[in-house]
This record gives C-alpha cells, sequence and structure tokens, in this order.
C-alpha cells in the first residue's frame, strides 16, 4: 500500500463503484462514495456468475478475452479483502454444465459450442451414462450436455458486505446521498447533494444504468440504456458441490445458481423496460422454465424475486470514458458487471493515477 494519493469521488456504489473504492483505497487514496443505497441497483439482482465460457456470444469475442481475466482478477480481490479484514469471500469454482431441453434447444447447444470453440473454449461433453452425478435434479428428458470448468460464482451480497467493511476499515467515507451534479473547477472535482458540496481530486462515475448527474452528463459520448432483468431465489434444491447450470429450454436462457443450504437463484428476465415490477408472464415464463429443467423445484419455498437495471451500451462492451482529465465513467458492463468489477477496478486506479 502506497502513501496517501490524493481524493477520489466515486459515484455510485454497486459492484463497480465498491470494487473501485476498494482498490483506490489500498493504493492510498482517500475515498468518498456517494450512493443513497449502496449495493441495491443491479448488483443487488445479479446471480453473481463469473462465467466466461458460458456466456460467449457471436460476435462478442473481445468480452470474451476480457472475462477470462476475470477470475483471477476476483481471486486477487478476494486474497486483498482477507488482508485487510480477516474475512474470506467466497469464490466457487465449479463450472458450468449447458443443456437444452428439447430438439431445438440442443441445436443450439451446439451451435453455442461452434461460437465457444471458435474463442478457443473447449467444453466437454458430457452424458448422463459417463457423467450421472453431473445431472442430479436435472429433468430425466435430458440426456447430455457441455461441460465448461473455466467457469465459477460468488456470492454478490457477500461481495458487497465484505467489500464494505473492508472499505471502512481503509477508511472509505460513505455519504448515502444522490449526487445532483458532478462537475470539474480548475484542479478539482466537485460534487452536490440536497444537502452539502464535496471536493475532490479525481471523480469515478459508476451509476449503473441510471442517469449520469448533471455536469458531466452533459459531456459524455456514451449512452447507456437500462435492460430489466429478474432474479427468483427459492428454497429448496441443492446442487451446491455441482456445476452451475444453464439450459435453453424453448429457445429462451436459463440458469440456475445453487448455493450450499440449497438456496438457488434461478434466472433471468430479460426485457427493454426500467419500471422495476415483477410482471406475471416474465414471472411465469421463468418459473416454467426452471421446472422443465429441474422439477423438483416443483416443492422449492419462493424466498424472493430481485429486480434490476442491466447497463447496455451500444455495442454491449463495457467502456471508461475520460470525461475530462478529472472525471472517468464507467458503465455498459451490462450482464458482466459482477464479473467485471476487479477489472473495471483497476481501469478507475489507472485513471486516477494519470496513466490512462
Ligand atoms: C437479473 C440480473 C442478473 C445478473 N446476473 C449477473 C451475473 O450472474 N454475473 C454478472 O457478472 N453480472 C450479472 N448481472 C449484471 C450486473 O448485475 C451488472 O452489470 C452490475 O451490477 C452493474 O454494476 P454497477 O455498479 O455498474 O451498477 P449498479 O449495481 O446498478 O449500481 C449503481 C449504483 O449507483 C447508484 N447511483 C445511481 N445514480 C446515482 C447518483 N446520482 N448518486 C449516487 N448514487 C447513484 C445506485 O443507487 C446504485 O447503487 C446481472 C444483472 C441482472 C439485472
Amino acid at each position: 500500500m502506497s502513501s496517501t494519493q490524493g481524493e477520489v469521488l466515486v459515484v455510485g456504489g454497486g459492484v463497480i463503484g465498491t470494487t473501485s473504492a476498494f482498490r483506490l483505497a489500498r493504493a492510498g487514496w482517500r475515498v468518498t462514495l456517494f450512493d443513497p443505497a449502496p449495493g441495491s441497483g443491479a448488483t443487488w439482482a445479479a446471480a453473481g456468475m463469473i462465467a466466461p465460457s458460458a456466456e460467449v456470444s457471436p460476435g462478442e469475442e473481445d468480452n470474451f478475452k476480457l472475462h477470462r481475466g476475470a477470475l483471477a482478477a476476483w481471486r486477487d480481490v478476494a486474497s486483498d479483502i482477507l488482508d485487510q479484514t480477516g474475512a474470506t469471500l467466497d469464490l466457487f469454482e465449479t463450472g458450468t454444465l449447458l443443456v437444452g431441453y428439447d430438439a431445438s434447444d440442443r441445436r443450439l447447444v451446439d451451435q453455442f459450442e461452434l461460437v465457444a470453440k471458435s474463442f478457443g473454449v473447449q467444453p466437454q461433453h458430457v452424458t448422463r451414462v459417463s457423467h450421472e452425478a453431473l445431472f442430479e435434479s436435472v429433468s430425466p428428458r435430458v440426456h447430455e450436455g457441455l461441460l465448461f470448468n473455466e467457469d465459477a460464482w460468488l456470492d454478490p451480497d457477500q461481495a458487497i458486505e465484505l467489500l464494505t467493511s473492508a472499505n471502512a476499515s481503509l477508511g472509505v467515507s460513505v455519504v448515502r446521498q444522490q449526487v445532483l451534479t458532478a462537475t470539474t473547477s480548475g484542479d478539482h472535482v466537485e460534487v452536490t447533494t440536497a444537502d452539502a458540496t464535496f471536493r475532490g481530486d479525481v471523480g469515478i462515475l459508476a451509476t449503473g444504468a441510471r442517469p449520469l448527474p448533471h455536469g458531466v452528463a452533459e459531456k459524455v459520448a456514451n449512452t447507456v440504456r437500462p435492460v430489466r432483468g429478474m432474479t427468483v431465489r427459492v428454497q429448496g434444491v441443492d446442487r451446491s458441490a455441482l456445476p452451475t447450470l444453464r439450459a435453453y429450454v424453448r429457445g429462451r436462457s436459463f440458469y440456475m445458481v445453487s448455493r450450499p443450504g440449497g438456496y438457488c437463484v434461478l434466472g433471468a428476465s430479460s426485457d427493454e423496460q426500467e419500471e422495476l415490477i415483477v410482471e406475471v408472464g416474465e414471472l411465469q415464463r421463468l418459473l416454467r422454465d426452471a421446472l422443465d429443467v429441474v422439477p423438483s423445484l416443483e416443492s422449492a419455498a419462493i424466498v424472493e424475486t430481485r429486480q434490476g437495471l442491466r447497463p447496455a451500451s451500444k455495442d454491449l462492451a463495457p467502456f471508461i470514458e475520460t470525461v475530462d482529465e478529472r472525471w472517468a465513467w464507467l458503465s455498459g458492463h451490462y450482464r458482466h458487471g459482477v464479473t467485471l468489477a476487479p477489472l473495471a477496478a483497476q481501469e478507475a486506479q489507472s485513471f486516477a493515477q494519470g496513466l490512462r
């Protein structure tokens, strides 16, 4: 850890802002983090998958290459949290099993395999006969799948909790207010809330899919749009020692992240909407897909639903935009913000140190 470097103002306390604050504070910056409700945005809804290989999409090879470094970056964050607080951030490196529900879904799995291989991923073909245990709780009509060993997951609630306590031990101040304006004035940045004005040397904007504060908002070139997503949390099926289950079901994507003790995150819906409501049809489709792939969920208890807005850029790629020499905007992490948070934090640190 180096000595004090100056003061950074971080606007937005989702996984991107909170991880950035941690990295900057560890590097010796004095950090003030602004958020009326830290951890309550898209991060709250996220399943927490760090799944570079099971998330490949045609045309997204650059994203995929970026994602491949994410798990190693999370291991470093976990080690820094341990060093800072003595607490362990659990990274579950269980891999992913991808299956298709019916014949046309199996064709989608085949197509997915072609894209994955073109990116250099080598999934393993597995069948119920060769790897019976992997198919525990999976519908008996599913006989085969692809196994991706490089994938992992974490619990975003735990990550935010541990990062927040690590930040507190590093002296990061948290201002639980919305930032109304963010500007540059001479050799400093300035932020206003309803109650006060704050000054710093450098500013990081990490407001997810939400509009930027006035001042910087009028200066940026990028745009992000909110893509609503929902996860349903249930209690009752424990596949936690097994790979995360992903499936195509009648052409839609479904996943189940199973945590120790039988708590499962089922996901996820995706809509070009920003109103944070649970639509009946959306919930019904997700639960129908879930029951088709994992019939034993029939008797699981619904714990809660969570909704969030994924920040999607025009090309669906994450970005760091240099707004001016003192402000940078980190966004566009779309479906992968949890995965990419440690890498975004590295970008934030490089910007603050004038390295980009
Ligand atoms: C259903 C769902 C499932 C997902 N699953 C995964 C997954 O498995 N793996 C993965 O990698 N990604 C996943 N994602 C994507 C991931 O959640 C997002 O990419 C990530 O959370 C974005 O983080 P963020 O910090 O940029 O935004 P957010 O988490 O939305 O945080 C932004 C924060 O900024 C604050 N804020 C906004 N405006 C202001 C202001 N003016 N002043 C102060 N504070 C402000 C908000 O209160 C909020 O807390 C999922 C997303 C959804 C919706």
